[in-house]
This record gives C-alpha cells, structure tokens and sequence, in this order.
C-alpha cells in the first residue's frame, strides 16, 4: 500500500473520508457503553472498573456523530459495547438513525451483541430497520457456557435468538475459538447454527486487555481448525465481502455460510474501510494501535459541526496501515491495554 495524502473527497454520490493508504472509511461501529452484563474470561477480568455516567456521551451526542460519518459517506452503522442493548434507552437512538436508512444514506444499521437482552428488543430492532445481527455464542453447553460468561445464562440467549429470528431479522452467530475449552464443540456448533438458517463465523482472541490468565492458554489459530473442518467437510470459498475482516466459505453439507476472522495468523488490514468511536467519543482508526482522536471535546464546544468535522478528517488522516498482534510466550503482556469492551467488537 503507498500512502496518499489523507482527504475529504467530493463525488457525485457525496463525501467520502479517504485515508492516506486510499481505503475509503465507509464503516463505522460505535460502542455506546463499556459496561456489560457478562464477563467472559477472554474479554474482560471479573471486577472490570467502569466508566463513570458523566464521561459517556449521551445518546444525542452519539446521534450527532454517527450522523457527521454518514453524511461523510459511511454507509454502515454497527452499534456495539460493552452489551449495547444494556444502556438504557438504547432504542431512541436506533430510533433516530433509523432516519438515516430511510433517506437512502446509509445501507446498514446493526448491532453486535450477547444475546441477553434480545428477547425483549428484538422487535423494536426490526421495526428500527435492523435487518441483521451478530451475536456472540462460543458454547452451546450451559455449564461451560457460565465458565466462559461468568455471569450468563444461556436459556436466557436462546430465548433471544427465538425473538430475533421470530422477528424476521437474520443472525449471525460470532465464536471465539478458544483452545481446550470450545475447540471440541466448533463442528456442533457449525451444524446447529446452519441448521437454525444461521451464518456462522470464528474468531481468533487477540491480545486486547489485561485478564486473570495468559492469551497463550487461550489461542487457538484458525489455520488448524479450518484445516480440520475441510477433513470432514466440503468447504468452498466465496467472495462474499461483508464490509467485515472474515472470509467466507459456503459448507456444502450444510448449505450454511463460515466464516474466519483470522487478525492473528492472517490479517486483511488492506482492505479495512472501518474506525470506531467509543462510548466516551474517542475515535479510533485501528482496533489494534493505541493512536485516538477526541470527538467528545469538538462535539460540547459547538452546536455547529465545524469542529467535529475537522476532528474527523485529520483523524482518518492518521489511520494506520494496520495492526501487529502477537501472542506467544514472551509477550506475556497485551498488545493494547484497552479491552475489547472499550472499542467495542
Ligand atoms: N457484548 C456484545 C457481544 O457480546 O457481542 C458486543 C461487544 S463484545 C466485546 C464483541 C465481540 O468481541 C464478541 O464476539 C466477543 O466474543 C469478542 N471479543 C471480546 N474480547 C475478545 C478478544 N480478546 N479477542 C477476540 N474477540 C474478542
């Protein structure tokens, strides 16, 4: 990749936020709180010190952020945390973006989430024009499910998943390959979420936070359990591109799609089109470098989004070329100090 001078590009379809590597940023989650109603083993440690309510931004500040990004050309919207669906009133601001959908500016809203809460939000999503979701499952077993949540129920996600497939929206379901702990169970796991109509995708642990035990003990590369699968199953690559880091194959016995999320062993970096904003307005360009830029403070100084505008440009400005995880024995610290919850998945 060559660096180009960052820009704010005019077509005729509008604006575009260009970085210097010519990735057009047309992707953008947003974490609208760090707080969440599990604590899995991988994501966070179990007595996580939350943000206090003030520093949060409220959700007219999130609206008018998520709205400067459309209007410079992001055309996907993923709400995510910490547990989105846990910050109370969560569903006036899917409300209020909702607007977005309807002017024909943005093609996506969605959410990323555990599950718990869907039970009762499934309906106002769809009624919000969410027609697609990750949620986050790596166990279908009830005892090993608690070990990993801590705090979980999974009866509690199943009923979730009844409600949002019972509203019409179509879920895909997210697991953390986890070695020794969910590596036995990924086959079970393929066949029921394509036997339920769900995409099922695997995602590598990266090395984001401090938690009680080693990222070592934890790792499972993809490489060996794709390699596995394809023993027993017929996998045939697609070209599907979601906007997202996974590759995708179509399980011929199945008929379901997999996918891989490999930052890991094999990072798509060059074709990355997102950033994300955390629920304090921090911006960042890479989910892997530290490097942010402060949207919160453009936003409170004006009602006007001059400011934020500006914020926005000279960020994506500096958008890396991308990230460089390890994990391995001698790097027994993270590679970031923020968790997962803080950016948001
Ligand atoms: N609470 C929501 C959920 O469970 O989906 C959204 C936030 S959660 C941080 C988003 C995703 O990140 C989940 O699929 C979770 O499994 C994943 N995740 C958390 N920590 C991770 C890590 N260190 N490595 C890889 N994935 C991680």
């Amino acid at each position: 990749m060559r660096a180009i001078p960052a820009q704010l590009e005019t077509s005729e379809s509008g604006h575009s936020l260009m970085d210097p590597f010519g990735r057009a940023i047309t992707y953008l989650r947003v974490s609208v709180t760090d707080r969440c109603d599990f604590r899995c083993v991988y994501c966070m440690s179990e007595d996580m010190a939350f943000l206090p309510k003030r520093d949060l931004l409220t959700l007219e500040e999130l609206d008018r952020i998520c709205s400067a990004f459309v209007a410079k050309g992001v055309r996907k919207l993923r709400i995510t945390g910490g547990e989105p669906l846990v910050r109370r009133d969560i569903m006036t601001l899917f409300g209020s973006l909702s607007r977005h959908l309807d002017s024909g500016a943005l093609d996506e809203l969605t959410v990323t989430t555990n599950g718990s809460q869907l039970a009762r939000h499934a309906k106002d999503l769809a009624a919000c024009g969410v027609r697609r979701i990750n949620v986050s499952l790596d166990t279908l077993d009830p005892d090993k499910f608690r070990a990993i949540t801590r705090w979980g129920d999974l009866a509690k996600v199943m009923h979730g998943l009844d409600a949002a497939q019972g509203a019409g929206l179509k879920v895909k379901i997210n697991a953390v390959a986890l070695k020794g702990v969910n590596e036995d169970e990924l086959e079970a796991l393929l066949e029921w979420a394509h036997g339920r109509g769900m995409d099922l995708t695997l995602i590598e642990v990266m090395p984001l936070g401090e938690i009680d035990g080693q990222r070592i003990d934890q790792f499972l590369p993809l490489s060996m359990i794709r390699a596995r699968l394809a023993a027993r199953y017929t996998l045939q690559d697609l070209d599907d591109r979601t906007g997202g880091p996974a590759r995708y194959v179509r399980v011929k016995e199945t008929g379901g799609r997999l996918g891989f999320i490999t930052p890991m062993t094999h990072n798509f970096c060059e074709s990355c089109n997102r950033v994300r904003v955390t629920c304090t307005g921090q911006l960042f360009m890479c989910l892997g470098q530290e490097d942010a830029a402060d949207l919160r403070a453009p936003v409170r100084a004006s009602e006007s989004n001059e400011l934020l505008d500006r914020a926005i440009v000279d960020a994506i400005a500096r958008k890396p070329k991308g990230h460089d995880f390890i994990i391995d024995r001698r790097h027994s610290r993270p590679a970031l100090s923020r968790h997962m919850s803080v950016t948001g998945g």
